[in-house]
């Protein structure tokens, strides 16, 4: 028989019952034993899942309170010294992730960035020389016990070695391989204790291994795995995300059981492994889609899989592409059918349903003339035809953009002396990035809303009066240039999925963003058109009911597509134009109601870039060029603004300058050297806001640290460029926590202006 398995579980819930239990604790409002009993209630019904669609092995140690990666530094031994001095195991991972903890410590917060190429954000490990690691298995023992107990066979999962070092920072230059013969002892004793409980495989991640490795890291491999001391544990090596390509070799030659591939980013990778990979090895073949939620072909992936299960027999097992972290739970929580779209839709428990299909069909050829095959093939024929999917206009006007190179009317240096005539700006600026708190009373309007309670006008009332008042605590503050706050706003990609034709949202598709924050994809089923305004009336509205200029607030092309689930049967660029070209409608509608700073935010751009550097130049060709689609079309005294975050943005500089918008904010206060050392050695244009407080933490900044970063940027900003703003959008956090932020980042603008 095939097997099968996942490389992991969303741990949300369902129903988001982890977020409700963590914010409960943080807040001071629940016990750290209700929110232990959420967390294993929440696994156990996680493993139920799974036994009932008839995995082979339950996935156990992929859960997290807030994320895997920090958790692999708790069972290293290795979270940050300033975390260790919380009360407990629990505690010490909050405060490494938030800077504070309930019982009152506080430290400042870790680094958090994407996890490679997705929406998914982990808390980056910290390096220095003199690091030292001990294991600290107890928090993975307690779920394998807990796992145990079902009595199926078990496979824990944890980051392999190599992986953890490289996603981690150095804090003092050390180089981090050199901590790596510290570390691996230590995998040596989890795998004995690992085994000592029972446990059948260990899943080693090693998802490094579908990068562009510098040569020291790809020879290390070798000698670290086969020092690792194993007496009959067997170890799937796990790698995802992409293709193995040139360390494809190197993952075959490990002393591992069994290799895990992703064959839903790259099936090219089959053929050459099948003739490598010799007569012992298990290839668990990840033919399901743990990135994307559309119902998997498995006509195309039992074609796939075919030579594989002839030549491997029981050492083929079927798996989803990666874990299913990054897919919601269950299509059959959402209500109504969603513009009809539904039906095409598969959730963790739809991917677990198929990967135990598929591989009854591989045992048993009759399966092919059952009813749930035959059902599943035809939803996917369906949506290939449908002509909800299908738009010969969208798809011609798309095509044209593509073939152009877009650029404003005039070269920067006279766009900016336009705008500075029509606004009048002191130097320094201040702004923020959009979002304003979402208070309770904005999440009861919509709420009422929503239930019914309140009719549009009553509701659109409700949000003009929020509105207002943020505009006038703006006012107060200060600022030069304002925002409207985005309280109509559930999220910035919903927002616009919500109103235009070829997305659909779901009700309830919640996905981990981090820690406690879900988001909420929308679904890029087919071509996209814009029946209407989608932010005019909004933004008309505060434009009249302030003398300083209030930014227009769109969220860019390539973000949307990034932070939607999108469509698998054209290429990302093709709808990238698609929704450019309803947002070069927006822009122009909002400067023809008198909007004259509009903000495209892209702050996927980066996190979009292909992990491969070979597949950068086409990336960044179209993602540039369809910005430059949605906003080339404005007069010089416009102002474009955009806005990106958690990037290392030293590789796609020339790209951001090549989006020439007239102002970009960016996300710098957790790295905020790095991005003055790139901008040291690659002198950027444009108006530049590199945020100078972090909006992830609920910490007051100083005005002290705010004028100090922003001394350090005027060496390599020209002052008439530098503007100041936050981080990132505002949304998470309470007024109390941002009204006194920002009137001490205004303070220090000023302080700047006074030294200038
Ligand atoms: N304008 C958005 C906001 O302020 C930008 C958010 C983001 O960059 N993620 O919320
Ligand atoms: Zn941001």
């Amino acid at each position: 028989m095939t097997k099968f398995h996942v490389l992991g579980f969303p741990r949300v819930g369902a129903q988001r019952e982890l977020k409700w239990a963590l914010e409960s604790y943080w807040a001071g409002n629940s016990t750290q034993n209700d929110l232990l009993n959420t967390a294993s209630a929440l696994r156990a019904a996680n493993w139920q899942r799974q036994l009932d669609a008839g995995v082979d092995y339950l996935t156990v140690g992929d859960f997290a309170l807030y994320d895997h990666v920090l958790n692999t530094s708790y069972l290293l031994g290795h979270l940050p010294e300033r975390a260790r001095h919380a009360h407990n195991p629990v505690d010490q991972l909050f405060l490494a992730a938030r800077g504070r903890t309930p019982c009152g410590c506080s430290a400042s917060a870790s680094e958090m960035t994407k996890w490679f190429d997705t929406n998914y954000h982990y808390l980056v490990p910290e390096c220095s020389v003199q690091d030292e690691f001990r294991l600290q298995p107890d928090l993975l023992l307690q779920e394998v016990r807990e796992a145990k107990a079902l009595g199926k066979p078990l496979k824990a999962v944890v980051l392999g070695p190599l992986s953890y070092l490289y996603l981690a920072n150095s804090k003092d230059g050390c180089e981090r391989l050199n901590l790596l013969p510290r570390l691996l002892p230590l995998y040596s004793e989890l795998f004995a204790l690992l085994q000592a409980e029972g446990v059948d495989w260990l899943q080693i991640d090693e998802p490094i291994l579908v990068l562009d490795l510098p040569a020291p890291w790809q020879q290390v491999f070798e000698p670290a795995y086969h020092s690792l001391r194993n007496n009959g544990l067997n170890l799937l090596l796990g790698t995802y995300f992409g293709a193995l390509d040139d360390n494809l070799h190197l993952a075959l030659s490990l002393p591992v059981q069994g290799l895990h591939v992703d064959l839903v980013s790259a099936p090219q990778q089959l053929q050459p492994i099948l003739d490598r990979i010799g007569p012992y090895k298990v290839l668990s073949a990840g033919v399901i889609d743990g990135r994307n939620i559309w119902r998997a072909d498995l006509k195309a992936a039992q074609e796939l899989v075919q030579n594989a299960q002839q030549q491997l027999g029981e050492r083929l097992w079927l798996a989803s592409s990666c874990s299913l972290l990054h897919v919601p739970y269950d299509v059959e929580l959402e209500a109504a059918p969603q513009k009809g779209v539904n039906r095409w839709l598969s959730f963790a428990q739809q991917k677990l349903q198929e990967l135990a299909l598929l591989r009854a069909a591989l045992d048993d050829e009759q399966v092919l003339h059952s009813h749930a095959w035959q059902e599943q093939q035809a939803r996917v024929q369906e949506r290939r035809t449908s002509l909800l999917v299908h738009k010969a206009p969208v798809k011609q006007r798309a095509a044209q953009a593509a073939a152009q190179s877009w650029q404003r009317t005039s070269p920067f240096a006279q766009r900016a002396q336009a705008q500075q005539q029509r606004w009048q700006l002191p130097l320094f600026p201040t702004t923020t990035i959009g979002s304003f708190p979402q208070t309770d009373e904005v999440r009861q309007l919509r709420r009422r809303f929503r239930a019914g309670e309140l009719d549009t006008a009553a509701y659109e009332q409700g949000l003009e009066q929020t509105l207002l008042e943020s505009l006038r605590i703006q006012e107060q503050i200060g600022l030069d240039v304002l925002v409207h706050g985005e309280a109509e706003r559930t999220d910035m990609v919903e927002y616009f999925g919500e109103q235009l034709d070829g997305i659909a949202v779901t009700r309830n598709g919640w996905v981990q963003s981090y820690g406690s924050r879900c988001v909420k994809p929308p679904v890029i089923f087919g071509d996209i058109e814009r029946p209407q305004a989608m932010t005019v009336r909004w933004s008309r509205f505060a434009q009249q009911h302030s003398s300083k200029p209030v930014k227009g607030m769109l969220t860019g092309p390539v973000t949307i597509l990034k932070w939607a689930f999108v469509r698998d049967d054209q290429p990302w660029s093709a709808t990238a134009y698609q929704l450019a070209a309803v947002l070069r409608d927006e822009v122009l509608e909002l400067q023809a109601a008198g909007i004259g700073m509009i903000q495209v935010d892209e702050p996927a751009l980066r996190e979009a870039l292909p992990l491969r550097k070979a597949a950068h130049p086409a990336y960044l060709h179209w993602a540039v060029n369809s910005f430059r689609y949605a906003v080339s079309a404005v007069d010089d005294s416009t102002q474009i603004h955009t806005h990106m975050c958690y990037a290392d943005f030293d590789d796609i500089l020339p790209a951001i300058e090549g989006m020439d918008a007239d102002v970009i904010t960016l996300e710098t206060a957790r790295s905020a050297n790095k991005l003055l050392t790139t901008l040291a050695q690659t002198p950027y244009h444009n108006g530049i806001g590199p945020g100078v407080y972090d909006i992830h933490s609920p910490n007051i900044p100083a005005q002290a640290d705010m004028l100090g970063i922003l001394r350090g940027t005027l060496d390599v900003v020209p002052a008439a460029n530098l503007w100041v703003n936050p981080d990132c959008g505002l949304k998470t956090r309470r007024w109390a926590e941002v009204i006194p932020a920002l009137e001490a980042m205004v303070q220090a603008a000023a302080d700047l202006r006074i030294e200038a």
